[in-house]
């Protein structure tokens, strides 16, 4: 039998929109088109531009398999550097031609065997298989603060950087203290006059530094493909070693806990270091991993506020004690919606089942990527994902593997629709939640892993045992599938 051609549509030209269109390419499907809002590849590493960005998992485990860059700078390599070598991969694989900017899905509905799509202009589209790959952390999120529209100042969110607001020698707020809050906090300390970190919550902190790598290596790199599959597959066995850590207790744990308390420990000031002392478990949250964070939080021009904010003013924060702090600007390291994943792009699946419906009870996807009800639909780093202290371009790469081999059946003909039953959905939900007590997140802290009601929303095993449920032949016990040969 021929093979047929489907056609496949990708929402996002990020790290994960990139990683499925070349891996659907390489297996030659060569009708996809990416739908990019923006004007730029890159998703979250075109978005946050703020000081200090880094990634903190290590470069050469944040990058494909299939295109190591042998020339990262450092350890934990700089955002604009992340950047370019999503935009240095949309060259090598030509994926300008197949990327439509300036172009934002609104709707996306299953009808007449095919998911027909709608542009924010109007415009009607039609594809065999969708994709939703629009990031995890996205929809920045805005704190209700009384009075903020009030501030004299500019007010920014962590992921909305205006450049051409100096902060050099400025008074300036960081409110939130995640691990971009502590990034920018690590980013601004040499140049602010005055920085005031508003702290909700502390935070556990990881001491890891971040060395330059040797310029010289990178041409034996170049010529030697393997010291980087050398280096990215030592992350890997690291990362799955911390894994243990995060979701069984025992001696990893404890062992990550010390760290983190003895790191604690090298804040001289007791006061400082009792406000600094977080009330729950380390990596209870994403722990944050940072050398120049207590260094940071020790120097004359930065100050730890704790007492909470109660509104703002023309003139700046005034915090609950009743003291009005003067500023010329303030930092919304505020986070993310973690829970919105494609929305608000309304989403319709088969015989008018909408997303909303579907996740009335919160976001559940079998196996992280596909949706009951939503046929030849899938999604990246979609819920119960192995997001947390991991590197996502593994896990990017490991779900675009799983969705091309599903279309490549099809181009075999071994079928027209596939969706996971919901039976198949619900019982992966449940056998995740029965596994979640063990887990460190689990552990009685509030953070954005948790579902609407107090649940995880994480992948409770390791990230070896998701690759390798991703990798095994499906069980088409689990599928709802059309096949050609039924139906004929
Ligand atoms: P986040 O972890 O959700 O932290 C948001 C912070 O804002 C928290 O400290 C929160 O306080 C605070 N906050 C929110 N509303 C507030 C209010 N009304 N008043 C005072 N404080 C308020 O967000 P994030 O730091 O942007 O990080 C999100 C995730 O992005 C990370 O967990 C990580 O996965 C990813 N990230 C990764 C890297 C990397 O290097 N790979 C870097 C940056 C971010 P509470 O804690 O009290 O809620």
């Amino acid at each position: 039998m021929s093979q047929r051609h489907p056609s496949v549509g990708i929402i996002g030209a990020g790290m994960s929109g990139i990683c499925q269109a070349i891996l659907l390419r390489q297996a030659g499907v060569t009708d996809v088109t990416i739908y990019e809002k923006g004007a730029d590849v890159g998703g979250t590493w075109r978005d946050n531009t703020y000081p200090g960005l880094s990634c903190d998992v290590p470069s050469r485990f944040y990058q494909f398999t299939f295109a190591m860059n042998p020339s990262w700078t450092r350890l934990f390599s700089p955002g604009p550097e992340i950047h370019k070598y999503f935009q240095a991969l949309t060259d090598r694989y030509r994926l300008s031609e197949i990327i439509r900017f300036a172009t934002e899905i609104v709707d996306a509905r299953f009808a007449g065997g095919r998911w027909q799509l709608t542009t924010g202009a109007g415009e009607q589209l039609s594809h065999d298989f969708l994709i939703a790959a629009t990031g995890v952390l996205r929809e920045p999120r805005t704190p209700a603060i009384n009075g903020l529209a009030d501030f004299d100042g500019p007010v920014m969110h962590s992921a909305r950087w205006d450049h051409s607001v100096e902060m050099a020698g400025k008074r300036v707020a960081v409110i939130g203290t995640g691990s971009t809050g502590v990034q920018i906090v690590c980013g601004l300390a040499d140049f602010a006059s005055r920085l005031d970190l508003f702290q909700r919550s502390a935070q556990w902190i990881l001491p890891l530094p971040n060395p330059r790598y040797y310029r010289w290596m990178n041409p034996v790199r170049r010529r030697v493909p393997r010291l980087s599959a050398i280096g990215y597959y030592t992350y890997h066995l690291v990362f799955e070693w911390l894994a243990g850590a995060l979701i069984r207790p025992g001696w990893r744990r404890r062992f990550m806990s010390g760290a983190c308390r003895a790191n604690l420990r090298t804040v001289r000031d007791p006061d400082l270091r009792r406000r600094l002392t977080p009330d729950y478990q380390p990596m209870c949250r994403r722990l944050i991993m940072s050398a120049g964070f207590y260094p940071a939080m020790q120097r004359d021009n930065v100050h730890l506020v704790d007492a909470g904010i109660d509104h703002v003013e023309r003139r700046g924060i005034v915090t609950t004690d009743g003291e009005l702090r003067e500023l010329d600007a303030i930092v919304l390291a505020t986070g993310f919606d973690a829970h919105a994943f494609m929305r608000p792009m309304s989403l319709v699946g088969r015989d008018g089942l909408t997303l909303e419906h579907l996740w009335a009870q919160g976001p559940r996807a079998h196996l992280g990527v596909a949706l009951p009800g939503f046929p030849n639909f899938f999604m990246l780093m979609g819920p119960h994902s192995p997001v947390g202290n991991y590197s996502l371009t593994a896990i990017a790469e490991a779900q675009a593997n799983h969705i091309t081999g599903w279309i490549t059946r099809w181009r075999a003909g071994e079928f027209d629709t596939v969706a996971p039953t919901r039976r198949a959905t619900d019982d992966f939900n449940a056998s995740m939640r029965r596994a979640m007590p063990g887990t460190v997140w689990a552990t009685g802290c509030s953070s954005w892993y948790l579902g609407a009601d107090g649940v995880p929303e994480l992948w409770p095993w390791t990230p070896h045992e998701y690759r390798q449920r991703l990798a095994a032949t499906p069980d088409i016990n689990d599928y709802d599938i059309d096949s050609l040969v039924t139906s004929a």
